[in-house]
């Protein structure tokens, strides 16, 4: 069967012969129709973030799919069953720990896990993969062409579950939020708070000037764009209003500092991005007291569990499709799989050039390659 796989740092994937995976006692086997593709499959490209299994000198990549059950082989799931699967599972060697019998596997620190497509194991860029049927979150066939958004869609119920529990201690009734990444992961989650929560006033911030169809996405979705270049995440408490939710989605370390100017009082931001490691100088004194002084807090959030999946197949239901239609902007096939990847070549050549890797390509938002149509 074919594959897409890729050394790390090696700047762009390719596509590989494997043989088809054989399901072990309590796995199925599935066909996979669709991978999506984000921020994170481009930090594995390029080598910044995750690293191949044990033993492997190559990762085949994909950890937002959606496929079929092939063969039940004798598991509580239905062959032609339409299946999400989640993407942390035990480290190699290792049938599970607390974090997984807890069914909380989002939780565990590293080297309790490995990450299908990310870090320390294979992924589902491929015609078939095998999975424990219950990392299989089932989702109908309507919603199956859509199936892909489930994962990252479910990042975003995790780090909202975990920000509203940190101020679940008294009566909190947020009206604004700022979506801080005009990505993906981004783009969806101003959605997901304009359709599925009842903020108020919605804020989301990106660097592109206009016209630009992300920006169209935000308006559309009655959101309100800020540019960062004419408004700093620092400023935007003043020029707009403080804000009693921060979504960074950025991976650009100031905002994680940034952040904490921009909440109200007993706001809290939830930090997405993943940054490489930098160095800058930042008022800790003024930030720490603002935290204090405020009831302002600050979540990290990583991965997301079964429950997050199961959640977010619901909410994927209840976006409309105009947002899912324009934040994909390409379904490729294996035979055109450069496509897919856009940012690969355009990062490889912005990195000799430049610190920000910016695309090239200035009107793709997400993409996913397709195996097998629905
Ligand atoms: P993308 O790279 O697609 O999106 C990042 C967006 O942030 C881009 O639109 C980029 O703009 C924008 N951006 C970066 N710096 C700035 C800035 N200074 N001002 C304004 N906008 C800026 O990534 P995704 O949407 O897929 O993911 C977002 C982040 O979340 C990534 O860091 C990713 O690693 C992380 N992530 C974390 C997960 C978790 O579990 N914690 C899961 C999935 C992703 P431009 O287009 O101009 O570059
Ligand atoms: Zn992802």
């Amino acid at each position: 069967m074919k594959a897409i796989a890729v050394r790390p740092g090696a700047g762009s994937p390719e596509v590989v012969d494997q043989p088809v995976p054989e399901p072990a006692p309590g796995e199925a086997l599935v066909r996979i129709c669709r991978v999506g593709i984000d921020g994170t499959d481009y930090e594995v490209i390029e080598g910044s973030h995750g690293g191949v299994p044990d033993g492997d000198d190559r990762l085949i990549l994909g950890h937002e799919a959606v496929g079929v059950v092939e063969d039940a082989n004798g598991t509580a799931l239905e062959h032609g069953q339409y299946v999400v699967p989640t993407v942390r599972r035990p480290p190699a060697g290792v049938e599970t720990n607390d974090y997984f019998e807890r069914g909380e596997p989002d939780m565990a620190p590293e080297g309790e896990y490995v990450e299908r497509g990310i870090v320390g194991a294979h992924g589902f860029m491929a015609e078939y993969i095998t999975s424990p049927y219950d990392c299989l979150v089932p989702i109908s066939a309507e919603l199956a062409p859509w199936g892909f958004l489930v994962e990252p869609i479910s990042i975003t119920e995790k780090a909202i579950e975990h920000a509203r529990a940190t101020r679940s201690a008294f009566d909190w009734r947020p009206e604004s939020a700022l979506v801080l990444g005009t990505g993906s992961l981004g783009l969806l989650t101003v959605a997901m708070f304009a359709e599925t929560l009842d903020y108020e006033r919605i804020y989301c911030l990106g660097r592109t000037d206009r016209p630009h169809p992300t920006i169209d996405i935000v308006e559309r979705l009655g959101a309100t764009y800020i540019d960062s270049r004419e408004t700093p995440v620092s400023e935007i408490a003043g020029a707009y209003e403080p804000m009693d939710v921060v979504y960074e989605a950025t991976g650009y370390a100031k905002h994680a500092f940034e952040s904490i100017d921009a909440l109200a009082p007993n706001g809290v931001a939830a930090l997405l991005g993943v940054p490489t490691d930098w160095s800058f100088e930042v008022d800790g004194g003024r930030l720490h007291r603002d935290l204090v002084l405020h009831n302002k807090a600050l979540v990290g959030s990583v991965n997301s569990n079964r429950r997050h999946f199961e959640r977010a197949v619901d909410t994927l239901s209840s976006l409309p499709d105009w947002v899912l239609e324009s934040v994909v902007t390409g379904v490729h096939g294996l035979e055109a799989v450069d496509r897919a990847f856009p940012e690969a070549t355009a990062r490889v050549a912005a990195a000799g050039r430049a610190s920000t890797a910016a695309s090239d390509d200035d009107t793709t938002i997400k993409t996913a390659v397709e195996f097998t149509g629905i």
